[in-house]
């Protein structure tokens, strides 16, 4: 075995090229396992360099092992936050209860090998992927495809920069709004699920003084929650309210949406004020409506998408990551194990449906419960906190480990 785990004797194919679209998680994580099985594979992202730092994201159960696999998890081990408690305030900034959030969130029990769930900020995560790759795999950075076709041998893809060039296959990691799966399956609206929320998350000024912790605001259909990840001068802030039309198309604009946002909490206590003053001039605010991506295949021909593409559960399950990681690892075990596309990408299905539908149903089983839309669901969320005050440990959650990874099939 190498020490990767992989079993060093599989017999050598030829090589096979494949274009990845996007560098953020599920792209390089499918990279790094392709590689391995011999593929030649080249990752287009349009933005033009790796975004480090970012918002916290957890990797649990099943994705846990996958980055074990890959060699990762002492680097994210470092990386992990390590959040040390939730604070949740009432209208006026009360406290309601605090907390430790594994108590909320839930660990994946006992099949997590290490132990241990991560929460890390996404660019520190993409930045490991990204780490253990970029010297077999080519990176193509400030670039994204324009037009696919997949009526030849191959798919021939037009890139936007101007080049030209055909693959075998084609992989679509480009995340909720993906590109890929515009031109393949038609637009987003036909996939796309709102779950009822707005939310804008930007960064701020760390004037709080918190450190290692989360705290939360609610009044019934608005939240507003400050993450300070570190000690260090920065907090990652969420508001999020209650919109149960989806806004795809109000969202464009970027003053309509920084107005959108400001007018739901235009007359909201506590510290919101100066935290609506924040998200004006925030540079890297993000505004989106919360939505998970069902779709009834996820691939076509010689095309096939992995991550939030195929199946974003949104960011309330917080399973996003997770799904991005276990889902590369299965799609690049199956294309290992099956030389025809189509019969990989329809094991890929098999394999990993019912564990993204059990993790996507966690928005419909209590993973909402954080942001209340009625007075007295946000009674009952305070009652459920002030208990788990008191519980010994976290609840485990069955959907976080319920894809067991096979040994992986592929080695160069
Ligand atoms: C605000 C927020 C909070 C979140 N919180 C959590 C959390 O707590 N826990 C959790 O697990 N998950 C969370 N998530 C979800 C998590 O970030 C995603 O599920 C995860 O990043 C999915 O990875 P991905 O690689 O499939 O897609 P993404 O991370 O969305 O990456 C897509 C990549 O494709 C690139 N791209 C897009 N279009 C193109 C194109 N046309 N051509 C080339 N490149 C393109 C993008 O620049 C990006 O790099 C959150 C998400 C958001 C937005």
């Amino acid at each position: 075995m190498t020490p990767t785990g992989l079993p060093a004797n599989v017999s050598a194919t030829a090589k096979r090229s494949v274009l990845i679209s996007g560098a953020s998680i599920s792209g390089p994580a499918l990279a790094y396992w392709l590689a391995r099985s011999g593929y030649e594979v080249t990752v287009v992202e349009k933005a033009h360099a790796l975004r480090g730092g970012g918002y916290p994201i957890d990797i649990r159960g099943t994705a846990t092992e996958v980055v074990r696999r890959m060699g990762i998890l002492p680097r994210l081990r470092d990386a992990h936050i390590d959040s040390r408690r939730g604070t949740f305030l009432d209208a006026d900034g009360s406290e309601v209860a605090s907390l430790d959030l594994r108590a909320v969130t839930g660990s994946a029990g006992g099949q997590d090998p290490t132990g241990q769930d991560l929460e890390v900020r996404r660019g520190d995560l993409a930045e490991a992927l990204h780490a253990v790759v970029q010297d077999d795999v080519e990176f193509l950075f400030g670039d994204s495809i324009d037009t696919l076709d997949q009526s030849g041998r191959g798919v021939d893809v037009a890139f936007r920069g101007g080049r030209r060039r055909t693959y075998d296959l084609m992989i679509g990691a480009d995340g909720m709004h993906s590109h890929t799966r515009k031109i393949l399956f038609g637009p987003e609206a036909r996939f796309h699920r709102p779950l009822g929320y707005c939310f804008a998350v930007f960064t701020m000024p760390n004037t709080f003084g918190l450190s290692r912790e989360l705290v939360m605001w609610n009044v019934p259909g608005k939240a507003a929650a400050l993450y300070a990840v570190g000690n260090n001068d920065e907090l990652h802030t969420f508001l999020t309210f209650h919109q149960p039309e989806p806004l795809l198309e109000a969202l464009r604009d970027p003053d309509a949406r920084r107005d959108l946002v400001a007018t739901a909490f235009a007359d909201a206590g506590w510290e919101i004020p100066a935290l609506v003053e924040a998200m004006r001039h925030a540079e890297d605010l993000f505004i989106d409506t919360a939505a998970q991506i069902r779709m009834p295949h996820w691939s076509s021909d010689r095309v096939a998408l992995v991550g939030d593409a195929a199946y974003a559960p949104s960011f309330l399950t917080g399973q996003g990551s997770s799904l991005a990681l276990a889902g590369a690892y299965m799609l690049a075990h199956s294309l290992a194990t099956n030389r025809d596309h189509t019969a990989a990408f329809t094991a890929y299905e098999r394999d990993v449906r019912a564990y993204v539908a059990m993790n996507q149903a966690l928005v419909d089983n209590g993973a909402a419960t954080l942001f209340p839309t009625t007075a007295r669901a946000l009674e009952q969320r305070n009652t459920m906190l002030r208990d788990l005050v008191t519980m010994p440990s976290a609840p485990a959650r069955p959907a976080y480990s319920a894809l067991t990874l096979p040994e992986y099939a592929g080695s160069r």
